[in-house]
Parts: C-alpha cells; sequence; structure tokens
C-alpha cells in the first residue's frame, strides 16, 4: 500500500512510518481507489506551504491530518507533498490536504503548477497519474542541454529579430521546449504573436493580476510583424528535422486571433517560399471569422483550449470579452469544415471534469464537433482558486475518475486520438467520418 509523504519547512520530504497516502478529488479527500505509478523522469516533487497532509489510517481506514511530524527527535508541523508531472501525463487526483491550524501565517496562493497527489510506492516515490501520450520528442531529457546556449548565441549573432529575441527568452529563462525547439532546429517550433488577449483565465500562464500567483512567463511585449514571423517560420520549417510544424499561440502571449490579419499574411509568405511541414495554431477559439480566415489563408492544423463544455463554467474559468462558449463551438466546426486537424486542449480538473455530467457534455461535443484528438492537459492553477469558481458550476454528477473520462473520450467517435502532444503531418490519422 502507498505511504503518506510529507516534507518539513525546508522542503526535505520524508514518508510516514505507518499512513497510508489518501487523495483528493475536487473538495473530497478519499483513500486512494488505485495504485500509484512511480515517479516519471522529470517530475519533481513539492512542499505545500499553509498546507497539511491527510492520510489514512491502515487499522480503521480512517482519514486522518497529520498535524505534527516527529524525525528522530525534532517535531514539526509538517507540511503536505505534491508532485509536478512531465509532459504526456494526465493527474487523475490532486493531492490531499487540510488547512493548517488557525494562529499560523495564511496559506498563500500556489502558482500555476499541476499539483497531483504523490505518495511512497513500492519502488520509491510515487505519483497518481496515467500515461496519455508516449511519444519521446518531449521529453524534459531532450530538451535544456549543455548546448542550448551555445546554439541560441550563435543564432542570435547579429542580435537576431525581435521573434528569436523572444524565443531566446522563452528557451532560457522559462526553459519551453517549443522555443528551444527553433534552435535544436527540429519538430515543433514557436511562433509567438500576440501581446494582447481577449479572455483573462484564471490559471494564465503569462499575465495575472496584482495580488494573484506570480505568471510563470513574461507576457510578450511587442507583437512582430507579419514578415518578422514568416522569417524564422520558413527558416524552420525548411530546415528543421523530425515532426516539422511552427505554431501560433504560445505560454508567453495573449490570443492570437486578435492578431489574425497579421498572421495569415505570415501564412501566405511562408507558403510562398515552403509546402514543408505543418502550421499550426493554439487558441481560445474566440472569433470563428478570424480562424476562418487563417485556414484560407493555409493553416492546417487548430488547437482549441476549453475546461468544460457547461458555458457557465467555461466562463467563471476564462472570464471571456465579448465572446462565450458558443463562439468557440462554431470555431470547432470552422476549422472541420475547412479540413484542418482540430485538437481540443482540455484542461483537467480530477472531481470537476470528471463529474458524471461533464463528461457526458465533452464526449457529447467532440463527437458533434469531429474533433481528431483531445489532449488532456491536467490544469495548472492552486486547487483552491478552480474550486471556488467550480464549485456549483458546469453540469453535476458524481465524478467517474480522470481515468473513466478518458475511456469515455476515446469512444467518443471512431479514430479519435487522445494524447498530449500536437500530431505533425505524417502523424494524423486519415479522416474515416
Ligand atoms: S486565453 Fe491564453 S493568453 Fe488569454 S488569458 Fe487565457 S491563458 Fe492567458
Amino acid at each position: 500500500m502507498a505511504r503518506l509523504l510529507f516534507a518539513d519547512d525546508r522542503g526535505v520530504v520524508y514518508d510516514h512510518p505507518s499512513l497510508l497516502a489518501a487523495v483528493r478529488s475536487g473538495d473530497a479527500l478519499l483513500r486512494a481507489p488505485e495504485r500509484p505509478v512511480p515517479l516519471p523522469e522529470g517530475a519533481a516533487l513539492a512542499a505545500l506551504p499553509g498546507r497539511l497532509p491527510v492520510g489514512v489510517d491502515p487499522a480503521s481506514g480512517a482519514l486522518t491530518v497529520l498535524a505534527e511530524a516527529r524525525v528522530g527527535r525534532r517535531r514539526f508541523v509538517p507540511l503536505a507533498v505534491a508532485a509536478t508531472l512531465p509532459p504526456g501525463f494526465t493527474r487523475t487526483y490532486l493531492p490531499a490536504v487540510a488547512p493548517a491550524p488557525p494562529g499560523g501565517a495564511p496559506a498563500p496562493v500556489l502558482p500555476q503548477w499541476a499539483y497531483t497527489a504523490a505518495a511512497l510506492g513500492p519502488r520509491g516515490p510515487a505519483v497518481f497519474a496515467l500515461r496519455t501520450d508516449r511519444r519521446r520528442h518531449w521529453s524534459p531529457a531532450a530538451h535544456s542541454g549543455p548546448d542550448l546556449e551555445g546554439l541560441v548565441a550563435e543564432r542570435l549573432g547579429d542580435g537576431g529579430g525581435a521573434v528569436l529575441r523572444q524565443l531566446a527568452r522563452c528557451a532560457l529563462e522559462w526553459r519551453c521546449f517549443t522555443a528551444q525547439n527553433v534552435f535544436y532546429r527540429r519538430d515543433e517550433g514557436a511562433l509567438p504573436s500576440s501581446a494582447a488577449c481577449n479572455a483573462a483565465c484564471l490559471g494564465c500562464l503569462s499575465s495575472q493580476p496584482a495580488g494573484g500567483p506570480p505568471a510563470s512567463h513574461e507576457r510578450l511585449r511587442r507583437p512582430p510583424s507579419a514578415a518578422e514571423l514568416a522569417e524564422v517560420a520558413i527558416e524552420h520549417l525548411t530546415r528543421a528535422r523530425g515532426r516539422v510544424m511552427v505554431s501560433f499561440g504560445q505560454g508567453c502571449e495573449g490570443e492570437p486571433l486578435l492578431r489574425a490579419a497579421e498572421i495569415a499574411d505570415a501564412i501566405g509568405r511562408i507558403r510562398a517560399r515552403t509546402r514543408r511541414g505543418s502550421i499550426h495554431l493554439n487558441t481560445n477559439g474566440s472569433d470563428p471569422a478570424a480562424l476562418d480566415a487563417l485556414c484560407r489563408a493555409g493553416l492546417d492544423s487548430v488547437r482549441i483550449s476549453l475546461n468544460s463544455a457547461a458555458p457557465d463554467l467555461y466562463a467563471a474559468y476564462y472570464r471571456p470579452r465579448g465572446y462565450g462558449l458558443p463562439e468557440v463551438v462554431r470555431s470547432l466546426g470552422v476549422a472541420r469544415r475547412r479540413g484542418a486537424y482540430v485538437a481540443l486542449n482540455l484542461l483537467t480538473f480530477p472531481g470537476v471534469t470528471d463529474r458524471a455530467g461533464e463528461v457526458a457534455a465533452l464526449v457529447g461535443l467532440v463527437a458533434r464537433a469531429g474533433v481528431d484528438q483531445v489532449q488532456t492537459r491536467p490544469l495548472a492553477i492552486d486547487p483552491e482558486s478552480y474550486l471556488r469558481v467550480a464549485r456549483g458550476r458546469g453540469a453535476g454528477g458524481a465524478p467517474v475518475g480522470i481515468r473513466r473520462l478518458v475511456a469515455e473520450l476515446r469512444g467518443a467517435r471512431p479514430g479519435l486520438v487522445v494524447g498530449n502532444f500536437s500530431r505533425a503531418r505524417g502523424e494524423r490519422a486519415r479522416r474515416r467520418s
């Protein structure tokens, strides 16, 4: 049986001599209903400040808050432990935590990571997660190598253009793999294009209000021109190896559809020079007409992000300005009709996304819209922040588990792919219906 992990205020992690691991689904604390998997390469353990660990008493089966820990002669107030996962995995449960006793410092809002339940398994640290994509080209071991800085310096040689300078920061400071790929000249290369957004996602990676958690990326300041975007894209599409693709809509930017005219211009310039590789867009899907223009210009792949197929829960998370879920659904249809490869970036959260009603609504949407792929991405946010808006919103029903959500999505329509990474041209299944 997997045992409880806890940490001290220096971040040193211990396993409890007797308590077993508990997990969380929404507001429910549970005995672990599944076995954890060994901690994957590239995962990390994190101590959660202001949160007590919750375990299970093996004798009574009772959920137990660990308010005090003893290690050797030391006694201290322990911290709960969570894991953060590498790409390719989908979290199945949240860490089980209890608020620290009153009188201590209030629990700080946690930065944007997808906190995952962790435990001590038979072979060491373990996590409650599912491997949902086995492609290795996104593995952490293939990125942030000792050669990266030299490759960046070489490309920037005479200073490089605005796009390359932004990508250099993304590659070296925020360790963005898609930005690094531009310097490694392989696979999917990033093309950040927009400084503004028409949404205010609670978990936005590049823009957070004062008093909110620190944004994990700095938002792009000056949006590049069509010529600047095309120059970097042509270089990548003509010279890169592997799963060759360029993608607009990165973590360091706002919403690319707000710059549809410039992006359409860039795509035209790119396709005038090369037919090689794929041109992809990550978007919130807010403007179907703008997306239609990009598809007509030559965009061949689109990924639209979504946390729920319920309008109220969608709006509570995205806080959209001037659009809503109907426009997003229309954008799925536009991309499909234009023949683009259509992926859904499903932001998953145990206890909310896997509610029976949410699952039914998502499966229905995927089938109706003819989506080709669902990327199940654990939502990177302080669980309390998301639950605060998700309680009482969205489709109801008891949670069925993230594993069941994935299985139901896989059955939503023939040939649907559930995986975490965008598919290059050669990897896309021929459409059957
Ligand atoms: S749509 Fe993207 S850029 Fe806009 S607020 Fe949401 S996460 Fe941030």
